[in-house]
C-alpha cells in the first residue's frame, strides 16, 4: 500500500480515538505516525494505544511511527474551594505554595522556580492567554498580581511568562519516568515540550541514549533565540504554535513558523507544523476556508509533516479531519506552484549523491529514488533535496523505518540489506514495484554504500530499468 502524498500527518490519539477500530481509521484515512500525549491520559491506556499501532502495522505492511510528547514543565495554577472564581479587570489575586484551594484573593502555584524569576511588572498569562495578569509585588513563595484582562480562572489552569527563561530543567520527575515508560513500550519518537535551551536537547538525548528520535518542540521564545544549536541537537522539530502564540503575539507565528520550516529544510531535519490546523473540525464535518489554507501553507512551506491535536483527539470528526487534511496536502502537492525548494547540497558524498539522484531523475524521467541506508541518514539527505519522485527509504533496521514515517516524501520498507550489487538492484526493482511505484519498463535511480553494510558510506548511484 502506497500514500500520494510526500508530507507527511501526524495523528494525536485520546478518549475519542482510543480503539482498535478508531486508530485503523485513522491510517486509513492518511495518518502516518501517531501521538501518544504524556500531558493527558493513563499509561495503561496509551501502552493498548501502542500495542494497538504495532498490530496494525502488521496487517497493513506498513511501518507506522510513534512519537512520546512528554508534557514538560508545564505550569499550572493549582485548585479552588468551588473549582472556578469570577474574576475582572483590577481584582488582586494573590499566588503562593500553599496548596489548599484558593479563591478570589489568592491560589495556589506549586512551583518554586516561578517565583525566584518573577519582578514586579513581569506580565502573567494563564489559560492559554485568556487572563493576563501584571506582577506588582513579589517574593521567595508569593506574588501578589493586578489582572489586566479576564473573567474566570478555574482549576489547574496553566500558566505562561513571556519571555521569561525560568530556572527549571527540561525534564521533570513526570518526564523522566514518563521517557522510561515510553523507551520500554519501544517508541520511536520522543517529543520534548518547553524547550528553553540546547542544554535541554543535550541532556534529553544523554538519557534517551539512541532508543528513539528526539524531537524538540518550539514553544518558548528563548529557543527561537538559539534555534540553530536547537536543530544541531535534534533528530526533527516541531513548531508548537500552541504555547507560541501565548508565549508571542500571534502575529509573530506566521513568520516564525516560515523560518523554523526553512532552518530544518536546511539542516535536513523533519520539521512538523503542529496545532488547530483544522481546529472547528473538533464538533464540526468542515473545515473552516482559513484552515484550509493554514494547511495548505505549512505544506507550501516545506513542513514534512502536519499534526491534528483535539481534532483527533477528542474531536467528533477525526478520520474526517485525516482525510480532508490528506486531500488539502494532495492538492497542493499537485499544484504547479507548489515548489518545495531543494536544500543546497553540502560536501559529503551522501549529499553529491543525493543532488544527483535528484539531477537524474529529472533528467531521464525516473518514476522513483531507491535510497539504502541503514540508519536512515542518507535517506533524510535524499529527502532534503525534495525530488520530483517518491523515495523508497530501503533499511533493514524497523526503528528506522518507523522514524523515516515523519519525513517528507520517504516511503519506508523493511527489509534485508543487499548481499551484492545484483541483489541490490533487484531488491530496488521489486520493492518498489510492489509498493506501486513504478511497473515494468519504468527506470528508478538506487543509492546507496558499497561495499553494503558499511555506515555512512553512500558512494554509488545506479539507474536501473525495471522489468
Ligand atoms: P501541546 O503542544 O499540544 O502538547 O501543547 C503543541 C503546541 O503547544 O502547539
Ligand atoms: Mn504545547
Amino acid at each position: 500500500m502506497r500514500r500520494n502524498r510526500q508530507a507527511k500527518i501526524l495523528a494525536t490519539l485520546g478518549p475519542g480515538t482510543s480503539s482498535r477500530d478508531a486508530i485503523a481509521a485513522l491510517f486509513e484515512a492518511g495518518a502516518d505516525v501517531f501521538r501518544l500525549n504524556m500531558s493527558h491520559g493513563k499509561r495503561e491506556k496509551h501502552r493498548e494505544n501502542f500495542d494497538t499501532i504495532r498490530e496494525l502495522e502488521g496487517v497493513y505492511g506498513r511501518p507506522i511511527g510513534v512519537l512520546l510528547d512528554l508534557q514538560g514543565p508545564k505550569l499550572r495554577i493549582a485548585t479552588f474551594v468551588d473549582d472556578a472564581v469570577a474574576i475582572e479587570k483590577g481584582d488582586r489575586i494573590r499566588f503562593d505554595l500553599d496548596e489548599t484551594p484558593g479563591d478570589k484573593t489568592r491560589v495556589g502555584l506549586p512551583h518554586p522556580e516561578v517565583f525566584q524569576a518573577l519582578k514586579p511588572g513581569t506580565v502573567v498569562l494563564l489559560d492559554d492567554g485568556r487572563v493576563s495578569l501584571k506582577v506588582i509585588d513579589c517574593g521567595d513563595d508569593f506574588a501578589d498580581a493586578e489582572v489586566i484582562a479576564g473573567d474566570e480562572l478555574s482549576n489547574h489552569k496553566g500558566l505562561n511568562l513571556p519571555g521569561v527563561q525560568l530556572p527549571i530543567a527540561a525534564l521533570t520527575e513526570k518526564d523522566r519516568d514518563d521517557l522510561a515508560f515510553g523507551l520500554e513500550m519501544g517508541i520511536d519518537w520522543v517529543a520534548l515540550s518547553f524547550v528553553q535551551r540546547p542544554e535541554d536537547m543535550a541532556e534529553a538525548r544523554e538519557l534517551v541514549d539512541g532508543r528513539a528520535a528526539v524531537m524538540a518542540k518550539l514553544e518558548k521564545p528563548s529557543a527561537i533565540d538559539m534555534l540553530d544549536d536547537i536543530i544541531a541537537l535534534s533528530d526533527g522539530l516541531m513548531v508548537a504554535r500552541g504555547d507560541l502564540g501565548v508565549e508571542l503575539p500571534p502575529e509573530e507565528v506566521p513568520g516564525l513558523q516560515k523560518r523554523i520550516v526553512r532552518a530544518c529544510r536546511a539542516a535536513g531535519k523533519p520539521v512538523v507544523v503542529a496545532t488547530q490546523m483544522l481546529d472547528s473540525m473538533v464538533d464540526a464535518p468542515t473545515p473552516t476556508r482559513a484552515e484550509a489554507s493554514d494547511v495548505a501553507t505549512a505544506v507550501y512551506d516545506g513542513a514534512d509533516c502536519l499534526m491534528l491535536s483535539a481534532e483527533t483527539a477528542v474531536g467528533d470528526y477525526p478520520s474526517e479531519a485525516v482525510a480532508i487534511m490528506d486531500r488539502i496536502m494532495s492538492t497542493v502537492e499537485n499544484d504547479p506552484l507548489y515548489d518545495p525548494m531543494a536544500a543546497d547540497a553540502e560536501a559529503t558524498s551522501a549529499d553529491a549523491i543525493s543532488a544527483a539522484a535528484r539531477q537524474v531523475v529529472h533528467t531521464i524521467g525516473a518514476s522513483a529514488i531507491v535510497a539504502y541506508s541503514v540508519s536512515g541518514a542518507t535517506t533524510l539527505r535524499a529527502a532534503r533535496v525534495r525530488p520530483e519522485v517518491p523515495i523508497v527509504g530501503i533499511t533493514p533496521k524497523i526503528t528506522s523505518a518507523r522514524r523515516l514515517t515523519m519525513t517528507w516524501g520517504v516511503h519506508s520498507v523493511r527489509t534485508e540489506d543487499a548481499r551484492d550489487f545484483v541483489d541490490m538492484v533487484n531488491r530496488a526493482c521489486s520493492v518498489s514495484k510492489e509498493a506501486g511505484f513504478v511497473q515494468a519498463g519504468d527506470r528508478i535511480v538506487i543509492t546507496a554504500g558499497v561495499p553494503f553494510g558499511t555506515p555512512g558510506a553512500t558512494n554509488t548511484l545506479r539507474i536501473a530499468w525495471v522489468d
